[in-house]
Formats: structure tokens, sequence, C-alpha cells
């Protein structure tokens, strides 16, 4: 099966769900449902989560790097 690679085909006029790739539906185009919205929602919020959580782990790391140099002789 081939498949043609043009901006202009059905692709982009019907919309596709970017969580699940299925139809997206109104009123949550370009997702096809409230959930997946929110999923979407949440994938955002979760890497800004994440990169919170490893500035702080990397300056967890440090502190204790200093404290093991401290204790050294
Ligand atoms: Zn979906």
């Amino acid at each position: 099966m081939r498949t043609k690679i043009t901006p202009s085909c059905g692709f982009k006029k019907k919309g596709v769900c970017p969580i699940c790739k299925s139809g997206s539906l109104a009123p949550h185009t370009p997702f096809c449902s409230l959930r997946c919205a929110q999923l979407d929602l949440g994938k955002w919020l979760n890497q800004d989560y994440v990169i919170s959580t490893h500035e702080f782990d990397e300056d967890a790391d440090l502190e204790k790097l200093t404290t093991q140099i401290d204790k050294a002789p």
C-alpha cells in the first residue's frame, strides 16, 4: 500500500487527534474527546513538572557532594 505524502491530502482537513490518532471531533478539535484534550494538557504539565524535579535533584546531588567533600580529611 502506497501513502501519498501531500500537505493538501485528507489528513489535515479531516483532523487527527494527536493523542490517539483517531478522527478529531468538535468541540474538542484538534482532539477527539475531552479526555484526549486533558491528556495532552497533562503531558505538558508533566513535562514542566519533570524539569522542575530534575533541577531540584541536581541541587540535592550538589549538596550531597559538598557534604562528602566536607567530611573528607
Ligand atoms: Zn483522541
